[in-house]
Parts: C-alpha cells; sequence; structure tokens
C-alpha cells in the first residue's frame, strides 16, 4: 500500500486543462498527472507546475499567443526565436558560446517579435541574409546587429576563432 501523500487535484481545472487522473510520480516523487485540455489534446504534467500557473494548456495557448503576434513560423521568426534560444536556453546547443558567455538580447527585442521584425525590415532584411552582431562581445541589440550573408558571417566566425584560438573545435550552430 501506498504511503505516499499527494494533493488529490483530479477534476481541478488550471487555466484550459482540467485534471483527470494521478499517474504516479517522477523519480523525486513528484506528482505526475494526465489532463485534457480544452483543445481536446491530453497531455500529462507535474502538478507542481500546474499549481504554479507555469502550465495553463496543452501548449495550445502558447501557439495562439504567437500567432497573434504574427509571423510564427517566418523565417524571421525562427531567426528570433533561434538568437532567444541561443542566448537564454542552457540547454541549446550553442548556448555557451552565447548566453554562456553573456551575450544578451536588448530589452527591446528579447519579449517583443514584432519589434524585431520591423527593424529587421528596415535595416535591410533578405532571405538569404543571416543576423550579425558587428561587435562580438556585444549583444543582440540594434546598434550592433546588421544582415549579412552566410557565407560573410562564416569568414567573420572563423576570423574571431583564429584570434580566440580555442584549444577545442568549435561547431557554430548558425541563425539558420
Ligand atoms: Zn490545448
Amino acid at each position: 500500500m501506498s504511503k505516499q501523500k499527494f494533493l488529490d487535484m483530479a477534476g481541478k481545472r488550471f487555466g484550459r486543462l482540467t485534471v483527470l487522473s494521478h499517474q504516479g510520480s517522477d523519480k523525486n516523487w513528484n506528482a505526475i498527472w494526465l489532463c485534457l485540455c480544452d483543445c481536446g489534446e491530453e497531455i500529462v504534467m507535474l502538478g507542481s507546475n500546474l499549481r504554479s500557473g507555469n502550465t495553463r494548456s496543452c501548449g495550445c495557448l502558447h501557439r495562439e499567443v504567437m500567432t497573434k503576434h504574427g509571423g510564427k513560423g517566418t523565417r524571421i521568426f525562427r531567426i528570433w526565436h533561434g538568437m532567444k534560444q541561443r542566448c537564454e536556453n542552457p540547454r541549446n546547443a550553442a548556448y555557451r558560446y552565447y548566453g554562456g558567455k553573456g551575450v544578451v538580447i536588448s530589452k527591446e527585442w528579447i519579449g517583443d517579435f514584432p519589434a524585431f521584425r520591423d527593424w529587421a525590415f528596415s535595416n535591410g532584411y533578405a532571405d538569404d541574409l543571416t543576423i550579425d552582431r558587428l561587435d562580438s562581445n556585444k549583444g543582440y541589440c540594434p546598434e550592433n546587429c546588421e544582415w549579412v550573408t552566410q557565407s560573410e558571417n562564416n569568414r567573420r566566425m572563423n576570423e574571431q576563432r583564429g584570434r580566440i584560438k580555442r584549444k577545442e573545435k568549435v561547431n557554430y550552430v548558425y541563425a539558420l
């Protein structure tokens, strides 16, 4: 008989999610719940994530918000998203060369895709260009970024790599 105590959350609602049933625990004994989203998707979630308000849908809410912001699915959105991943997500393969080295994204861009998109379109963005920082010691901000071809971007990276003389082989993950 299980002596494990947990808050019975069956039937409770969190945003769009209705908790259906207890599904056991993860390795840290956090209760896992099967939830039904208003859109019809079923997902399993940690109870703590539900109670904290971090998770309020199966993911459809996030997708809708992004669609409203406009441009999700476009190349420029992927560039913006990739930039955020490199700088903010420690699990991203390129994070250690960006966020891990203190490369940050300016306030006007970080939570505001339309602002980034508007800057891009009024500063020479084209579908065959990639975003590059003029000064690699500085972050992503309007004053320090421009659109260059991938080969120009590679050339600059190689130049910089030569200067730094890294011992380890660097596999850069490009902006797209
Ligand atoms: Zn959903």
